[in-house]
């Protein structure tokens, strides 16, 4: 019940979402692709959803990413695109960045968690488990800074009808990491709810948004030729195709790599001069 005393109170900080680009990759005849992630602000609190390419990656590409990946992938560096570059533009320092939630542990995703070496970093277990196996994908490098993890095990709940499993975030959202494996063996989706919004970020379970209208779209030899698990990966395509004709009054959602998805506020790859 409202009592008088409410309306003297400071009124809450709203948790923003703010959609960002944290890095280009380009390997021609392809087209550009993006890194779209997430930066959660909530007042002076930053929690990211993936971290893109990050500084270090841009002073040492050849140990963290090395060749053969930069050159298949379109590796492009670029300073301002970085999580940090953007989170100083916001006038926020690195401390802001308290807690990092991972789709997976692909180079393309995990450069920037270097940046934010205090920050919690939360992951399916599944997926810490073959990156602390040394799963030749992915490179010790960029997590030799010592990451502090947490991983979650139990897909124990359901958000939208989609398996999930809880995050523990001290911000004003129902943050779930939701089970959309065989892009690698623990790769996640993220959901993010607040009063206002629901957000399903699907990181790499498609590359383009219109793999989940046809089938055979061409991008998918790419998926299939980068998948751990492929049987794995088209259920969780189809677990996708069906949310998306479920929920599309309720539910908004992107991927990492669609540059048809970013918000039209971020540039093109042709406004930046790579290194
Ligand atoms: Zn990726």
């Amino acid at each position: 019940m409202k009592s008088d005393n409410d309306d003297n109170l400071p009124e809450q900080p709203m948790l923003e979402i703010i959609h960002a680009n944290f890095g280009w990759l380009h390997s021609p005849p392809l087209p550009p692709a993006s890194c779209h992630g997430l930066i959660l602000r909530h007042a002076e609190k930053v929690v990211l959803v993936d971290t893109g390419i990050g500084m270090h990656d841009i002073e040492r590409p050849l140990e963290r990413i090395g060749h053969e990946a930069i050159d298949a992938a379109g590796f492009q560096f670029i300073r301002e695109c970085t999580v940090l570059s953007q989170i100083k533009k916001f006038g926020l320092s690195a401390k802001a960045v308290t807690d990092i939630v991972l789709t997976h542990g692909d180079h393309d995703h995990v450069g920037g968690l270097a940046d934010f070496p205090q920050a919690r970093v939360h992951v399916s277990a599944e997926e810490l488990v073959e990156i602390k196996a040394g799963n030749p994908r992915y490179n010790p490098e960029q997590f030799s800074h010592g990451v502090n993890w947490i991983d979650y095990a139990a897909t124990d709940c359901e958000w939208l009808g989609l398996p999930s499993r809880k995050i523990d975030l001290d911000v004003d959202a129902e943050v779930n990491l939701i089970w959309l494996p065989g892009h690698t063996l623990g790769h996640c989706g993220v959901a993010i709810e607040t009063l206002k919004n629901k957000l399903l970020y699907v990181g790499d379970a498609y590359y383009l948004r219109a793999e989940l209208e046809n089938s055979d779209h061409p991008v998918g030899e790419l998926a299939t030729i980068r998948a751990e698990d492929n049987a794995a990966r088209l259920d969780s395509l189809r677990r996708l195709t069906s949310f998306a004709t479920e929920h599309t009054q309720n539910a908004d959602f992107f991927g990492y790599h669609d540059i048809s998805e970013l918000p039209d506020y971020i540039p093109g790859l042709e406004a930046f001069k790579p290194i």
